[in-house]
């Protein structure tokens, strides 16, 4: 059996999600007929606090069309430097958007501090301040690199963008580790939030999609976006059942695979020439020293061990990936340095 810990993004539906999936009443979504698409969005808006929810084929046109929602043509949105929006989505938000981002330094621990936003928001109006970009949107990240962003900070930086007349987005990809990690409900998770991005391809093991929520006149607005970037899906409601399956089902499992990523930390940490950087929800990131990379990798791959091993690695663990197999993977890597 093969170990992936690329990332979480590689589960496979189990069979019980392909039977959902099998089943799903479904209707042309495009036309708002499919009830099962339709079921699947309120049932998120409902547990995140809001009042009406998008399906989406990815998380990054779910990021997008809420940025698009939220800023027309050259409006300004503020974003971390290394946040997934605008590093790794191909900086969708100005080439599609006309949207310039304004990026901050991120802390460590995913947050932007308050001082920099603060001080990053351009005064727009007569004189001067026709020069700037109008800032109308904070983006933030929740789990960041795995971490749980403090609850106080999220409520801090939301209030500050609020007060500065700015409106929020969250991406929150992995929201539903956070829920698990700290306890609390999603709605909790997404208090502050005018939307939130949340992906179902990922930890929760559904094969496709993401759904946006937040308020009705902001939906509407990302609608008419995911129908300009090609997103408008037809019989999507057999997508949206594995979501909806993901939703009753492989949510509390989350916590097993923190538990995997502690017992990997731990078992990395035990292990020569190897230092674990930090763990948190379900990644690791350890060191390895640079000759040992390569053959490394191709050592695990040998032996049905799949990650990718860099100076700085990254570990995801899943719903496919269980105690045995963290076992095999820790026990490899103690081979192959012993
Ligand atoms: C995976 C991910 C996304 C969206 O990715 P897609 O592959 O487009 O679904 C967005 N933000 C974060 C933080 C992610 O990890």
């Amino acid at each position: 059996m093969t170990v992936d810990l690329r990332s979480d993004t590689v589960t496979r539906p189990t069979p019980a999600m392909r039977e959902a999936m099998l089943r799903a009443e479904v209707g042309d979504d495009v036309w708002g007929d499919d009830p099962t698409v339709l079921e699947l969005q309120d049932a998120l808006a409902l547990s995140a606090g809001k009042e009406a929810g998008l399906f989406l084929p990815t998380g990054t046109q779910s990021n997008l069309a809420a940025l698009m929602a939220h800023c027309e043509r050259g409006d300004e949105y503020l974003v971390g430097q290394l946040a997934h929006t605008y590093k790794y989505e191909g900086g969708g938000a100005a080439v599609l958007g006309s949207i310039v981002p304004q990026p901050i330094e991120n802390e460590p621990d995913g947050s932007l501090p308050l001082e920099k936003l603060a001080a990053a928001i351009k005064h727009y109006g007569p004189g001067l301040g026709a020069h700037f970009a109008r800032t109308r949107l904070l983006a933030l990240e929740n789990t960041f690199n795995g971490q749980v962003l403090p609850r106080g900070y999220l409520q801090a930086a939301t209030e500050l963008a609020h007060h500065r007349g700015l409106a929020t987005h969250l991406d929150g990809a992995r929201v539903f580790n956070a829920v698990v990690a700290q306890g609390s409900t999603l709605a909790e998770a997404c208090e502050g939030f005018d939307s939130v991005s949340i992906c179902l391809s990922k930890g929760l093991g559904a094969p496709v999609g993401s759904v946006l929520v937040g308020s009705k006149p902001l939906i509407e607005k990302a609608y008419r976006w995911r129908k300009v970037l090609g997103g408008g899906m037809r019989q999507s409601g057999f997508l949206a059942a594995a979501g909806l399956y993901a939703l009753e089902h492989h949510i509390e499992r989350l916590a097993d695979d923190h538990t995997n990523a502690a017992r990997l930390a731990a078992g990395l940490a035990d292990t020569p020439h190897v230092t674990v950087l930090g763990h948190a929800t379900n990644m690791v990131f350890a060191r390895f020293p640079d000759e040992h990379c390569a053959p490394l990798q191709a050592f695990l791959n040998e032996r049905g061990l799949l990650a990718l091993i860099t100076p700085e690695s990254r570990f995801v663990t899943h719903l496919d990936v269980d105690a045995e197999g963290i076992a095999r993977f820790i026990n490899a890597i103690k081979d192959y340095f012993a």
